[in-house]
């Protein structure tokens, strides 16, 4: 498995974006090609490559994921309005990169989970 990708490079800092959130274990910044007035990206700092490669060794990783979420969601203030929370896993979810990551979506009604056929 690929050590480094996009994301591995926007956490070291060797790419520079504004960051919006980082700490000892997830980064947040916003996505390149936003799907919403509000679209940021929380990542784990460490290669966690899809849903399937998480341990139990992860749990507070993943935890801190989801308080990093409603805190950015209140400092942009959607978090009455509510928003959405998405991890892809694999090609039948659009996974492009393969660097596990929380999509955090809000800012307009988002409309149904799925795509309609
Ligand atoms: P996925 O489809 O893997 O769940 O989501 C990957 C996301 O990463 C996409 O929404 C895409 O726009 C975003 N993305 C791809 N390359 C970059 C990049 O270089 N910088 C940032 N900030 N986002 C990226």
């Amino acid at each position: 498995m690929k050590k480094d990708n996009i994301f591995t490079n926007i956490i070291t800092k060797k790419i520079k974006v504004d960051l919006l959130y980082q700490d000892e274990l997830v980064t947040a910044f916003y996505d390149l090609n936003p799907q919403a007035p509000v679209h940021v990206l929380i990542v784990p700092n460490i290669l966690i490559p899809t849903v399937n490669h998480i341990t139990t060794n992860d749990e507070i990783i993943l935890g801190r994921l989801f308080v990093v979420a409603a805190k950015i969601a209140k400092r942009k203030n959607i978090h009455a309005s509510g928003y959405r929370l998405i991890v892809n896993c694999n090609h039948h979810s659009g996974q492009e990169i393969y660097h596990l990551h929380m999509h955090l979506l809000g800012g307009k009604p988002l409309g149904p989970l799925l795509q309609q056929e």
